[in-house]
């Protein structure tokens, strides 16, 4: 079966009106109705599939915000954040997917490339035909970006590449590698640099990691570089801009990331209010104390989430300065999703409900949330710095995109040749 926009040829719509809405809504609920009947039992067999990631694909969602020239669909960072709760309502994967590759991914390229990389990369990340990921956390250096190990050292033509990248989202299943290595360590972070690695290089390989905890059902792996060589052409931004580059991918990676959780605060709000309301004694469970302090947490956490996202979408989408709201928000939206999965897995406990595997699946994957992306710790930290005027954000030599250009307005930087 083929997404309703594909049959019907329907053509793309500007973002956030009427038409684009239904448009978008149309095909989520084309891609739930496939992804929906494997859910539990991806995440017991713990191995991903690639077939999911098609069905994201044929839904447009992989070049959602990348503007039509690119072959996208122009959408704004609202619509962005809509389709990534409800992919996390069913199971973090598959938002996980959007994060890596589009929003880590594509997205930085089109702030950070070239002409000439943009070209050669965005219409085939956003047909599908390339699927890309962002592979900075190395087995010593996660919170401290600027303790990375892997080196860049200059060669004929371009790069050499050397060192090991661990947990990378997609890392199996990707074609197009965005790869944070050092010219130097003892520089920190401002000897890290960005480069577009193919997959297909001589030396890359990309050992599975098996066994996690939660997002069983999303691709993740190491990626071990042995002298790769990187051409000159694939060197992302300059020399020593990687560690700005990684912090304005990462500013689109946990605004998804944050929009995921908020999904599995709503699914599990969601699912609660029918199983309480399945039956008499459930009915009257609801009616207890403690129980409805559960669901009213529930509550607050949804709708914090949501209105601390969204004011980040806004800021996002007028081309404002949004690192602190994205960070408050992704933070709030991760703490909610891990504590509505619990309050939900002890209300169905109760209940000897059997949604209990659903929301250990989230509670599992709710974990995820509040590591990637930024730790919670560390979004704590951040957000106590900017209160006390200790952290300051530094708009980036390219800016990030606004509305108006992903639909499309070609204006600022959107034309930039290098
Ligand atoms: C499912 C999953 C998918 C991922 N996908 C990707 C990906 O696609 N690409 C990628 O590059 N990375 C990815 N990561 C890695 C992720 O970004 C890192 O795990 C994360 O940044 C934390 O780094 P770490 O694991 O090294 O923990 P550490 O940084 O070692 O932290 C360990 C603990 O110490 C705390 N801590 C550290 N520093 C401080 C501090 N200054 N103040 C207070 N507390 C602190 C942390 O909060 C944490 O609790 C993924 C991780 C997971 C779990």
């Amino acid at each position: 079966m083929r997404p309703p926009t594909a049959q019907t040829e329907q053509p793309n719509t500007p973002a956030g009106t009427d038409d684009a809405l239904i448009q978008i809504e149309d095909r989520l609920r084309w891609a739930r109705a496939q992804l929906e009947p494997e859910l539990e039992q991806r995440f017991i067999d713990g191995a991903a599939d690639p077939a999911a990631t098609r069905v994201l694909v044929e839904a447009g969602f992989l070049g959602l915000t990348l503007p039509s020239r690119y072959a996208g669909l122009g959408q704004d960072y609202r619509t962005l954040g809509a389709v990534c709760a409800s992919l996390g309502r069913l199971d973090l994967s598959f938002q996980i997917t959007v994060t890596v590759h589009l929003a880590l991914a594509a997205m930085t390229i089109l702030q950070w490339g070239t002409d000439r990389q943009r070209s050669r990369w965005l219409p085939s990340l956003a047909s599908g035909d390339e699927i890309g990921t962002f592979a900075l956390t190395e087995p010593g250096a996660g919170s401290d970006v600027a303790a990375i190990r892997t080196r860049a050292t200059t060669g004929a033509g371009g790069f050499v590449l050397t060192g090991e990248k661990t947990w990378i989202s997609g890392a199996n299943d990707s074609s197009l590698l965005l790869v944070f290595a050092t010219i130097d360590p003892k520089l920190r972070h401002r000897g890290i640099t960005a480069f577009l690695v193919s997959r297909d290089a001589a030396g890359v390989s990309t050992p599975a990691l098996s066994g996690k905890l939660g997002i069983r059902a999303g691709d993740t792996g190491g990626v071990v570089l042995d002298n790769v060589f990187v051409p000159s052409e694939n060197l992302l931004g300059r020399v020593g801009e990687g560690f700005a580059i990684a912090l304005s991918a990462l500013g689109y990676g946990l605004f998804t990331v944050g929009y995921g959780a908020l999904g599995i605060i709503r699914e599990c709000l969601s699912l609660v209010v029918t199983l309480v309301q399945s039956d008499a004694r459930s009915r009257r469970h609801a009616t207890d104390q403690t129980v409805r302090a559960k669901i009213a947490a529930m509550v607050a956490d949804e709708a914090s989430a949501q209105v601390l996202l969204d004011r980040a979408a806004e800021l996002k989408n007028r081309g404002r300065p949004s690192q602190q709201a994205t960070s408050l928000a992704k933070w709030t939206a991760a703490r909610g999703a891990d504590r509505a999965a619990t309050l939900a897995m002890q209300m169905a406990q109760d209940l000897h409900s059997p949604s209990l595997a659903t929301f250990e699946r989230h509670l599992r994957n709710a974990k995820g949330a509040t590591i990637y992306g930024g730790t919670n710790e560390i979004h704590q930290v951040m957000q106590a710095a900017y209160a006390t005027g200790d952290r300051l954000d530094h708009p980036p030599r390219r800016p990030t995109l606004t509305a108006a250009e992903l639909a499309g307005e070609t204006r600022g930087n959107t034309t930039h040749a290098g």
